[in-house]
C-alpha cells in the first residue's frame, strides 16, 4: 500500500474507534478528504483507495481541478464563499459547509433556482465568538433560523464549526459540544432537527466524533503538510 491509502485506512480506523468508544454506530460518521492545494494526480491516489468524498476551499482552484477528476466523485465546498462566486461553484458541488450569513444563503437560493439545483448547506457557526473567524454567532443564528429554514432550494442539513486553533486538540471538544447543543436548541425552538454536524479536522476529529460529528474534514493527516 502507498502512503495515502495507508493514511486513509488509518484515519478510517481511528474514526471507527472513536465512534465505538462514544457508543455510536461508525456508519453514522462520514470522512471528507480535504484536497485543497493538492493536484489531481495526488487526489487520484485517494480515489484508488476508494475515497469518493472530497472537500475544496477555494473556488478558482476547485473549478479547475474538479473537471479533471472522475465524475463519480462527490465534492463539498468548505471555504469562505463570496456571493459573486456562487454561480461558478454551485454546479460542481453537492454541499456547502461554509454558509455564514443570511445574505449568502439568499444568493445561493436565487442562483440555485436559476440553475435548477438543490444544494445541501451547513450553517457555519462561530461558537467561540472568535473575532477573527467567519460564521454566525449563536444569537444571530437563532434569530435568523426560521428564515433560513423556509428556503426552497437551499436545504439546510446541519451546522459546521472550526474551533480556535490550539496546540491541544482536547481544547476543541467544548466547541464541538457547543455546536451540538445549538443544534438541539434549534430543534426545540423550531421543531426542525438538523441531522448534520460538520466538525473535526486532522488534529481533533476523535473529539468531534465523541461529541456527535456526522462528517469530519480531514486533510493533512492524509495528504501531509500543505
Ligand atoms: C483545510 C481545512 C480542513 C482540513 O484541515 P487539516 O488540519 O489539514 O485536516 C478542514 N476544514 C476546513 C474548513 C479547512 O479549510
Amino acid at each position: 500500500m502507498d502512503d495515502i491509502s495507508e493514511r486513509i485506512a488509518e484515519t478510517r480506523g481511528r474514526m471507527e474507534e472513536a465512534a465505538r468508544q462514544a457508543g455510536r454506530d461508525p456508519g453514522e460518521v462520514e470522512l471528507m478528504v480535504v484536497s485543497k492545494t493538492f493536484p489531481p494526480e495526488v487526489i487520484e491516489e485517494a480515489v484508488a483507495a476508494r475515497q469518493r468524498l472530497f472537500g475544496e476551499s477555494r473556488v478558482q482552484e476547485a473549478v479547475t481541478k474538479i473537471p479533471r477528476l472522475p465524475s463519480s466523485l462527490r465534492w463539498h465546498f468548505i471555504g469562505h464563499l463570496q456571493s459573486n462566486k456562487v454561480r461558478k461553484i454551485l454546479p460542481l458541488i453537492e454541499a456547502i459547509h461554509s454558509v455564514d450569513s443570511v445574505e449568502l444563503a439568499l444568493d445561493i437560493e436565487r442562483i440555485a433556482d436559476e440553475l435548477g439545483l438543490h444544494p445541501e448547506v451547513y450553517l457555519q457557526v462561530n461558537v467561540a465568538s472568535d473575532g477573527r473567524k467567519f460564521g454566525f454567532r449563536r444569537e444571530g443564528l437563532l434569530h435568523s433560523i426560521d428564515q433560513l429554514l423556509t428556503l426552497k432550494r437551499v436545504q439546510v442539513v446541519g451546522l459546521m464549526t472550526i474551533p480556535p486553533l490550539s496546540p491541544k486538540p482536547e481544547e476543541s471538544r467544548p466547541h464541538f459540544a457547543a455546536l451540538r447543543r445549538l443544534r438541539d436548541e434549534i430543534h426545540e425552538r423550531t421543531g426542525t432537527f438538523l441531522p448534520g454536524l460538520s466538525m473535526g479536522m486532522s488534529g481533533d476529529f476523535p473529539y468531534a466524533i465523541a461529541e456527535g460529528a456526522t462528517i469530519v474534514r480531514v486533510g493533512s493527516a492524509i495528504f501531509g503538510a500543505r
